[in-house]
């Protein structure tokens, strides 16, 4: 794979043009392709104008570029069902799950329904929906949250738990593909089988979209939102995939303005991008790459790795773990180690990562991985790290 990654990661002008520079904080959001910066440039200098409102050819142009992000967005999530199905932009994952929450997830709702939340994954995929309980309250409406069960020493959800804390009231389950801190897939298959076909799944793809292939009609769940910047597209990017196949039909509320129109014509760049180079090859790279650094890391006694602890070794026969490995050191602070990595000249995350409440209560180090990172890059790093500890 060694020259096909070489031939990629020549195509982006950020990390080509700072070869003494490492970027690993893909998670936080992901660096961007010449295409997708030519498919910005075009559409700006070529065909910019409102979309859905113009009667001269710019405008239909714009029209028809959002109109075809939609079937993009469809064909690349595997969509089993893209005649019924609904494409909403937003401008992230964080405003995409909201907006399920705001303008859906009341309708489906009746006084004594439950929903699980997943309380130790992104503040992102919690404060939402806490929010709809209270107001549905407000309204004499009230809804059980039952706290999504983990199992510590996966770092996965523990979908047995979950099978016996569900019942026929529960009603929506929001879920996470790949864990931001741990850094675990969080096997979203399984969700089904414990909860039955008749709840709502909706998931937060933030980590996946872009890093994995991402088959809706693998994953049999409702929604799937995601962020562009993380997909490789500008930020103020994203969506919300619907399925309408399950409760009420969602039509998010409101007159919603004019679209991004810029950030939709990188997306539909990116996500070609990301298509042409093949996730499932992306997803090989990286998961080797996150495994060379834990199976290096396990060897330090200076540091402790989060989330899963069984797949550590590169040659583990399953790697949970996708591009993203966390870690702390024993006695050195994790805000003191990511300015140490960058003296280095490696950008990583340090801080404790929007965690929700049940999530990590002291900071730590995270690696983020994807298609520019290196082998070399990696080693470089263990070999700092090691003189560390
Ligand atoms: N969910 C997850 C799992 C994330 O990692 C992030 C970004 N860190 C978000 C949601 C929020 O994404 P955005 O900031 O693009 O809205």
């Amino acid at each position: 794979m060694g020259e096909w990654q070489r031939a990629l990661r020549a195509e982006f002008p950020i990390i080509a043009g700072h070869p003494e520079l490492s970027y690993l904080d893909s998670a936080a959001t992901a660096q961007k392709p010449q295409a997708v910066l030519e498919a910005v440039q075009a559409y700006l200098t070529t065909t910019n104008a409102n979309a859905g409102r113009g009667t001269y050819p710019w405008a239909n142009k714009t029209t028809s570029l959002v109109e075809e992000t939609r079937d993009r967005v469809k064909r690349f999530l595997d969509d089993p069902d893209p005649e019924r199905s609904a494409v909403h932009f937003t401008s992230g994952t964080t405003d995409g799950l909201r907006t399920v929450a705001r303008d859906w997830l009341p309708q489906l709702l009746a006084d004594g329904d439950e929903m699980v939340v997943p309380v130790a994954d992104h503040q992102a995929n919690i404060a939402p929906w806490l929010e709809v309980q209270r107001q549905l309250a407000r309204q004499g409406v009230h809804i059980r949250v039952l706290p999504m069960p983990y199992q510590r020493s996966s770092g996965d959800y523990d979908h047995r738990a979950l099978e016996s804390v569900t019942g026929p009231r529960t009603r929506f389950i929001a879920a996470t593909h790949v864990h931001h801190v741990y850094g675990g897939d969080m096997n979203i298959h399984r969700i089904r089988r414990a909860v039955g076909p008749d709840a709502v799944v909706c998931l937060d793809a933030a980590q996946s979209v872009g890093h994995l292939p991402v088959s809706a009609a693998e994953l049999d769940v409702d929604f799937i939102v995601f962020s562009g910047h993380k997909a490789m597209a500008l930020p103020g990017s994203g969506a919300v995939w619907a399925r309408q196949a399950r409760g009420p039909v969602f039509t998010p509320g409101g007159w919603s303005g004019t679209p991004n129109t810029v950030g939709i014509a990188s997306l539909a760049a990116a996500l070609d991008w990301l298509a042409a180079a093949g996730t499932d090859r992306i997803e090989r790279w990286t998961v080797a790459l996150a495994a060379r650094l834990t199976d290096g890391l396990r060897r330090l006694d200076a540091y402790e790795i989060l989330g899963c602890q069984t797949s550590l070794a590169a040659d583990a026969a399953v790697q949970r773990r996708r591009g993203i490995v966390t870690f702390r050191h024993r006695a050195v602070d994790s805000g003191d180690l990511g300015f140490i990595l960058f003296s280095h000249g490696f950008m990583v995350r340090s801080d404790n990562h929007c965690q929700g409440s049940a999530g990590e209560r002291t900071g730590s180090v995270r690696v983020s991985l994807h298609v520019y990172n290196t082998v070399e890059e990696v080693d470089r790093l263990l070999s700092v790290l090691t003189s560390l500890g």
